[in-house]
């Protein structure tokens, strides 16, 4: 077991493996769990159905991993991001989404920062500063939960910062813990994960044989609007990328989002439609229009209002399920990096 992990980095059966190693039944491992998930405490020491004598050593060698709100900024919709402030200094942001029929969407973060670096988005700015473990994805929603009591049935979607599938040994740890059955035990069905089109990712996810949602934010259906704003398109034709997707999508009998950020006269055309919707119809696909959200440094602006009505319209009339989000409220959600951006202390 790595010694730098806090026990928000594990499982309720390594809980239960670590109690055995320090001398102690492993059903202290289901105590230990039950207050860190189900009451959701952010202190060791409130865990008081253990002894205080254990609580002291679980300190010293693991700990629970820290996560400090030092910002947010509420939308007009409800969606509140909030500044995380991590051990080490580093700061990530997630976003709390208030959904009908009182259900909550958490947008957590899976590096500081990220190597991707698509043209319109913030984080990309940064760079990838490190990954995010575990614990701290993990961390991320028990903060979320306890800032927004009303929340605790929340969806999870990897959509803040970073790449989650160019972070995937932590996602994979991090997605067994939250799904944990004796853990937090939140459904495969509510969580999702939003790749830039990493098919090594797509097929391990696939291989976890459990059906998390997957969305892929191909941006345009263009080869060449891809490789103008992703690099990453460089690596992959669309071609396989949404073959992986379509795969995923029917091994695990789900519905796969392709998601585009629709920037006005790069991919918002009737050709970039037309380009969607025959790629959107060779799989178990839905499609997500994302109006830009425009951040310093990129000169690009979202198509007006009727643009993407027409856009989205376009890929209706082809019998394919479209949604847009809309700007006013999910802005806060679709400005991926910005907060942290804006407030990283110069270094
Ligand atoms: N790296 C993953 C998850 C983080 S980005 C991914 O690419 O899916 C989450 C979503 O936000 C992506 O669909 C991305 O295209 C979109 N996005 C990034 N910057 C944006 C911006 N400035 N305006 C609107 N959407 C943006």
């Amino acid at each position: 077991m790595d010694m730098t992990a806090t026990l928000h980095d594990l499982t309720v059966a390594q809980l239960g493996e670590l109690m055995v190693q320090m001398g102690e039944p492993r059903w202290r491992g289901r105590q230990l769990a039950h207050g860190l998930y189900h009451e959701g405490t952010g202190d060791l020491d409130a865990i008081t159905p253990l002894p205080a004598a254990l609580r002291r050593r679980l300190q010293q060698t693991h700990g629970l991993t820290r996560l400090v709100e030092v910002g947010r900024r509420r939308a007009p919709d409800g969606s509140v991001k909030h500044l995380f402030e991590l051990a080490d200094g580093r700061r990530i942001e997630s976003v709390a989404i208030p959904m009908e029929r009182k259900r909550w969407t958490f947008c957590l973060s899976s590096q500081v920062g990220c190597r991707m670096a698509c043209a319109f988005c913030a984080t990309a700015r940064m760079g990838r500063v490190r990954q995010l473990t575990a614990g701290e994805m993990v961390a991320q929603v028990l903060a979320l939960r306890r800032l927004h009591p009303s929340s605790q049935q929340a969806n999870l979607v990897f959509m803040g910062m970073g790449e989650p599938l160019d972070n995937i040994d932590e996602l994979e740890q991090a997605l067994r813990i939250l799904s944990d059955p004796d853990g937090m035990k939140i459904g495969a069905r509510h969580i999702t994960i939003s790749t830039s089109g990493l098919v090594d990712g797509i097929e391990r996810l696939g291989r976890m044989e459990r059906p998390w949602g997957l969305a892929v934010s191909i941006t345009s259906a263009r080869q060449d609007d891809r490789r103008r704003l992703m690099p990453v398109a460089a690596q992959t034709p669309l071609e396989e990328i949404v073959a992986a997707a379509a795969a995923y999508g029917r091994k695990t009998r789900r519905t796969v989002t392709l998601e585009c950020v629709l920037i006005a006269g790069e991919n918002d055309d009737d050709d970039a439609a037309k380009a969607l919707i025959r790629v959107a119809s060779s799989g178990p696909f839905k499609i997500n229009l994302i109006p830009l959200n425009p951040i310093d440094g990129y000169p690009g602006r979202p198509p007006d209002r009727d643009r993407v009505a027409r856009f989205a319209d376009r890929v209706r009339k082809a019998r394919l399920v479209c949604t847009v989000r809309d700007s006013a409220g999910r802005e806060v959600s679709a400005a991926c990096g910005q907060l942290a951006q804006r407030s990283r202390r110069p270094e």
